[in-house]
């Protein structure tokens, strides 16, 4: 398949880009490089600098490319600036992907894989959570994820879109050449991983009172590369509705923190902080449905390995993508 990917030069589009090629697919990168890394982009995929913003950039570059699906991570993702600048995250994530749905209108393709979030869902009245929970919620990035999603959902009844909604919770690690380098860095493994590599002199813990057994939020850590996989089988397979990506297991903070210890050898200082606001106690999947309806089979579970890609990308890009 020919696949249309926003945001290839990003964490996620730049592993699933990768991916996607290693499996025979052909790929065009539509990036604006506004956050993303030119040297994200794997060298085998056509790349189209470009705003999704510009409405006719976007209907041009779909007509000119002609793809058999649109893969869409182009977003903004960071939950605190959101809630700072809530319109710059609607414009963003809701405007720019209307553009996308035009172009793709206009040029007849069916297939939308879209990068949605557990964010969609806010506080969950139940764990693990499953893809039929209410969405509701609470900071405007997780709400702009859920106006797109509800958008999609008109596109297909009224123009026939087919869109899959893969619903992440934490991604996390690195493949052998593409990792996580977003600046700022506000996400734990890697600023842990920061840690053991001396550039920050201890993790803060954000909360150590919540409802949880060492009282340190639980999320549920998924791999990249697996993150990676699910797309590839939603969009070969004849696949709509929602999907929650994820492994099923919770690993609180201080869990986190110490398996990062083993993996590093480093002692990794960890002061608790205040909580940040928006957190809630736990996060964690029920993937059953990704794993019944896409075949999904996600290889590389557990922490230790999660930490251990991370940790070892990082060794190899001490400066991430800058040099
Ligand atoms: N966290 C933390 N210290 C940090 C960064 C994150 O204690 O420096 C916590 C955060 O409160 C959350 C978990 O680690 O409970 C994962 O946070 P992250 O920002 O990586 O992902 P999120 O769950 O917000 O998508």
């Amino acid at each position: 398949m020919h696949i249309f990917l926003t945001g290839g030069a990003g964490y996620i589009g730049s592993v699933t880009t990768e991916c996607l090629l290693d499996a025979g697919h052909k790929v065009t990168v539509f990036d604006s490089l506004e956050l993303g890394h030119r040297a994200a982009i794997d060298p085998r995929a056509t790349f189209i600098q470009g705003d999704l913003l510009v409405r006719e950039a976007v209907r041009e570059a779909m007509a000119s490319v002609r793809p058999d699906a649109v893969m869409h991570f182009a977003a903004y993702a960071l939950v605190g600036e959101s809630m700072e600048n809530p319109l710059k995250y609607f414009r963003n994530n809701v405007t720019g992907g209307i553009h996308l749905v035009e172009a793709m209108e206009a040029t007849g393709v069916k297939k939308f894989i879209f990068s949605s979030t557990c964010a969609t869902y806010g506080y969950p009245d139940r764990i693990p959570m499953t893809e039929d929970l209410p969405q509701n919620p609470v900071n405007p990035y997780g709400e702009s994820k859920l106006m797109f999603e509800r958008i999609l959902l008109w596109a297909q009844e009224r123009i026939g879109i087919q869109p899959v909604f893969l619903r992440y919770f934490n991604a996390c690690g690195a493949s052998e050449r593409y990792g996580e380098d977003h600046n700022p860095e506000t996400h734990l493994i890697p600023l842990i991983v920061f840690v053991a590599q001396g550039r920050r002199d201890h993790i803060k813990i954000f909360g150590t009172d919540y409802d949880t057994p060492d009282g340190t939020c639980i999320r549920d850590y998924i791999h990249i590369v697996d993150l990676a996989q699910a797309h590839i089988l939603a969009v070969t397979g004849d696949h709509t509705g929602a999907f929650n990506l994820g492994n099923g297991n919770g690993y609180s903070v201080q869990e986190v923190i110490e398996v990062a210890r083993e993996v590093t050898g480093h002692p990794i200082p960890a002061q608790v902080a205040e909580r940040r606001p928006g957190d809630p106690d736990r996060l964690v999947a029920a993937a059953d449905k990704a794993r019944r309806v896409l075949g999904w089979q996600p290889q590389h579970p557990d922490l230790k390995t999660i930490i251990t890609d991370a940790w070892r990308w990082h060794q190899a890009y001490p400066e991430g993508y800058a040099n």
